[in-house]
């Protein structure tokens, strides 16, 4: 064929999923022109029908339909899995995580001769701890690469593990693994996007004409954060995907900036043109707490604004705002990244401006 790459995206309506269907297909993309295959669970939904990709649906937790939709993919050169899932207890975690991860390379490995390099997503927790574990006993940031694991169970070890295992059955076969924090992106098929639920509730309190009130701590209100852009992930994907100098590592991904929750708290006031809260003291509010009840507004707001239709359950992840917005955001290090290669960046400021456009212009917020 003319395609110079093939990649296999499983997550492909994900926060990164959706970059990477934007990014790879792009005739200026490193290692391209590259044809794509998407893989998710549910049918495609509207805004991913525009991204030249042949979109596969499919639950790689079955191993029987993982075979039956994916082992006919023979072309792939390139694995970029970007998906999880979400279980109660981190033990739950790593069961049907390792086994999802394995469904798809014990179909892709042997019957994709031509791949060369697959490219593992987990994230920041690496050092600080699964959800229920997070920060007890956590390395102290900034975080590098090299840090040891923990020793609390968490399903970004098993991955790697099954990872490393892996790759050593195909000679030539190289991976990579990206670890970005808190992701700044589109999809309203994530599990945790931050934008989008913060868009909601910001959408929320503009209709009900209230407040945009800080759901959050003292430290997440004042301190340093850093977040992950979506786009950016991506490129550094791609790049660990198709650089020599990049193979068989483990890389950060973070803007490469800080900033404040108490300045982009008046950022998010502004594009929604409400009133912007303050931090109240330290009784904890949340939004689990303040937007129960609210899917039948939501219903009201998609209707008058003529959104996409969507489901408040889904686009409002209420439980990972309150989780971020409720620790000392730990920091990282892009040294290695920049080390072996990779120099990009985001302003976070413009980033998060950026993807709340993007929500409006798709149509999933007002
Ligand atoms: P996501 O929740 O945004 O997207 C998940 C994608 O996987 C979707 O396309 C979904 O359809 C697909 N999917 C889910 N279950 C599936 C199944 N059984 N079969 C087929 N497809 C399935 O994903 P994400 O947030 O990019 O997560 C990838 C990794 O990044 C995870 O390890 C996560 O912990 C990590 N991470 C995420 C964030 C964040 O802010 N979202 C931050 C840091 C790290």
């Amino acid at each position: 064929s003319s395609y110079e790459s093939v990649a296999l995206v499983v997550g492909i309506t994900g926060i990164v999923g959706n970059s990477l269907a934007e990014i790879l297909p792009l005739p200026d993309t490193p290692g391209g022109p590259w044809k794509v295959y998407g893989v998710a669970r549910r049918p495609r939904p509207p805004w991913d029908a525009n991204h030249p990709v042949e979109y596969i649906q499919c639950d790689i937790s079955n191993p029987e339909e993982t075979q039956s939709s994916l082992s006919r993919l023979n072309d792939v050169t390139h694995l970029f899995y970007v998906t999880w899932a979400s279980r109660s207890t981190e033990a739950e975690n790593c069961e049907i995580n390792s086994k999802m991860f394995r469904n798809v390379l014990n179909c892709i490995i042997p019957n994709a001769p031509k791949l060369q390099h697959i490219c593992l997503q987990t994230g920041k927790k690496h050092y600080f701890g699964s959800f229920e574990a997070s920060g007890i006993a956590a390395h102290d940031p900034p975080y590098s690469e090299d840090l040891p694991r923990l020793e609390s169970p968490n399903f970004y070890y098993n991955l790697e593990d099954i990872l490393f295992e892996e790759v050593k059955k195909k000679d030539g076969l190289t991976w990579s693994v990206h670890r970005p924090g808190t992701i700044f992106g589109f999809s309203p098929h994530s599990m945790m996007n931050m934008i989008c639920t913060l868009s909601v509730y910001a959408a929320i309190c503009k209709h009900e004409g209230t407040v945009l009130r800080f759901p959050g701590t003292k430290e997440a209100w004042s301190l340093y954060s850093e977040a992950s852009d979506a786009d950016l992930i991506a490129e550094q994907e791609i790049w660990a995907a198709v650089d020599p100098y990049a193979k068989n590592e483990a890389f950060n991904c973070s803007n490469g900036d800080v900033f404040k929750w108490k300045h982009f708290w008046k950022v998010l006031a502004e594009q929604f043109e409400v009133e912007c809260g303050e931090f109240e003291g330290d009784e904890r509010l949340t939004l689990v707490e303040l937007m129960k009840d609210k899917e039948s507004v939501w219903d009201e707001i998609v209707k008058e604004y003529n959104l996409v239709p969507t489901k408040l359950e889904d686009i409002g992840v209420w439980w990972f705002v309150d989780y971020i917005l409720g620790i000392e955001y730990p920091l990282d290090t892009m040294n290695k990244s920049k080390e072996h290669g990779f120099l990009g960046f985001r302003n976070s400021k413009s980033s998060f401006i950026h993807w709340i456009d993007k929500l409006k212009d798709s149509k999933i917020v007002p």
